[in-house]
């Protein structure tokens, strides 16, 4: 039986992460996946394949809605599904096999089949061709990630009533796809087919999309998508699924227990995702988990086993794939002897719709419910030149700094590119920039960033030069 000093149970964003710091830090380490393919949910069925359909379907989108204006006749855009399909699979593939290429390249032992704990320091691997083997390990990092949670009573059958992870590859594109959930997923996946011509009807149990965060911009993300041809079902809790051979019909009742009935060909189920540890054999080892089957963990992410350590979406916080990257540096290094730390109030969130949206930081009903003071400055994109040569005037950016020291607590996107934009407020926060600090900064012009600087300007004596 071979041993390491460290093994990391699986490949996604946290695991291979770990698995590359351990390796620089002089750590035997050894990744083991159950998939041939390494990169986990967020490279294979996450992340990555839902920006590559994203981005082909807001191509398709601007051709057939946009282009006109900007003075580029074309006869007839035509959406091509089998080909986004086909080159989205290859963008997985190329970021997956540069995931094997770090492994080698960091001379990290990758084992393919499915990890079980014998016990706290040997585990057993189920491979595909069904041979088992076992490795002897010091130390190990759990990073199994998660699976797509449904609602009580609703069976996903995987073709009618699907996951994230079949909406990634549809042989067609629908008539009428049914959203249930507003939050990242079913927006997400929701704008590629509204884009692509499919009526999109969201139903959200919650009175807002995106309901964690800033209120302001689930609001205006609705409006938006709305008029993209979005309908919208808020403060509604669907009550049944059912699918035919062709078609889905699903159940709702809003607040009040009045019923409504939607008929379409598929229901995406996009409620959230649970952690996975699925024969993972967590009590032959002796790990806790909590009520929510999440691995409890201390501090340095830590389990209550000695030597065991869990990170990325099989633990509590975010569930996002630079959240779990963090982690699984931030324990490579605690194992190391280091004295590393992750400010978990700046990690950003994104939605990749478009208008993207992005936050980091307190939202305003957070300042109201604690009871701090604070100022607010927005600035609107259709203030922006850069927005209006290229026609992204929806949304803006809004500042919440501290009404005494004028520190930013949290900034707040919906705009072109607010994805990329939202890392000068991760910059600023983390150094513990006031306001002031960032409207007196040059910003390029003609930028989308400049209306970062005119919200933090309005935050400051409201003196926004442009609005
Ligand atoms: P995972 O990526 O889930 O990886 C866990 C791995 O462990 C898997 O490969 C699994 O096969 C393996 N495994 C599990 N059990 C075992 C076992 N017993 N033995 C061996 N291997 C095992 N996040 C973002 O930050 N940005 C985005 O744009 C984004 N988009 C997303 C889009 C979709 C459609 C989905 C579903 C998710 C998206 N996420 C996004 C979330 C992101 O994918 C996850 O937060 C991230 O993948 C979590 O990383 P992880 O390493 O914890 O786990
Ligand atoms: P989510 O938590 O973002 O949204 C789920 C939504 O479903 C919530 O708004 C909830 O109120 C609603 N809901 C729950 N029960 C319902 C019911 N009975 N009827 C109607 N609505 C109901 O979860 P998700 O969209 O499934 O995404 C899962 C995870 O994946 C998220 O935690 C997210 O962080 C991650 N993710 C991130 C990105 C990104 O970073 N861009 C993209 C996709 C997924």
């Amino acid at each position: 039986m071979e041993s390491f000093d460290v093994t990391v149970i699986g490949s996604g964003p946290g695991g291979y992460v770990a698995a590359i710091r351990c390796a620089q830090l002089g750590f035997k380490t050894a990744l083991i996946e159950k998939y041939n393919t390494l990169g986990g949910t967020c490279l294979n069925v996450g992340c990555i394949p839902s920006k590559a359909l994203l981005d082909s379907s807001e191509h398709f989108f601007n051709a057939t809605t946009h282009f006109k204006e900007h003075g580029i006749d074309i006869k007839e855009a035509k959406a091509n599904l089998p080909q986004m399909i086909k080159r989205k699979a290859l963008v997985v593939k190329q970021t997956c096999d540069g995931v094997s290429f770090l492994m080698k390249k960091n001379k990290v032992t990758v084992i393919t089949g499915h990890a079980t704990f014998k016990n706290a320091t040997v585990i057993s691997i189920a491979g595909t061709d069904g041979k088992v083997s076992e490795v002897e390990t010091k130390r190990t990092i759990i990073a199994t990630g998660s699976k797509p949670s449904t609602l009580p009573g609703i069976t996903i059958d995987k073709k009618r009533v699907i996951t994230s992870t079949e909406a990634l590859e549809l042989k067609e594109i629908p008539k009428h796809l049914i959203v249930i959930g507003g939050g990242v997923i079913g927006l997400e996946l929701g704008s590629v087919y509204a884009r692509l011509g499919a009526k999109v009807t969201v139903v959200e149990f919650m009175d807002s999309i995106i309901a964690s965060m800033d209120r302001s911009l689930g609001k205006e993300l609705q409006k938006v998508l709305a008029k993209e041809g979005f309908e919208f079902l808020l403060s509604h809790k669907v009550t049944s699924v059912k699918s035919g051979a062709k078609d889905v019909q699903v159940e709702a009742e809003n607040s009040k227990g009045e019923k409504i009935k939607l008929s379409g060909d598929y229901c995406l189920v996009a409620v959230g995702r649970k952690p996975y540890t699925e024969n993972l054999g967590l009590e032959s080892a002796g790990v806790k988990t909590d009520e929510r089957g999440r691995i409890l963990t201390d501090d340095n992410l830590q389990t209550n086993v000695s030597g065991i350590y869990a990170i990325g979406d099989v633990i509590k916080g975010a569930m996002l794939a630079h959240k779990a990257s963090e982690e699984g540096t931030l324990v490579a290094e605690v194992m190391a002897g280091q004295q590393p730390h992750i400010n978990y109030r700046l990690i950003p969130g994104v939605v990749y719709t478009w208008p993207e949206v992005a936050s980091v930081g307190f939202t305003e009903e957070e300042l109201k419910a604690n009871g701090t003071q604070y100022k607010a400055g927005s600035f609107p994109f259709k203030a922006s030149g850069r927005a209006r040569a290229s026609m992204d005037t929806d949304g803006f950016v809004k500042v919440l700094a501290d009404k005494t020291s004028d520190e930013i607590l949290g900034v707040h996107i919906i705009g072109p590119r607010a994805a990329d934009m939202i890392a000068e407020a991760v910059v600023a926060m983390e150094y513990r920039a006031s306001a002031e600090d960032i409207a007196r900064m040059s910003h390029a012009h003609p930028t989308f960033t400049e209306a970062i600087k005119e919200a933090c300007l309005a935050a400051t004596e409201n003196r926004a030069i442009h609005i």
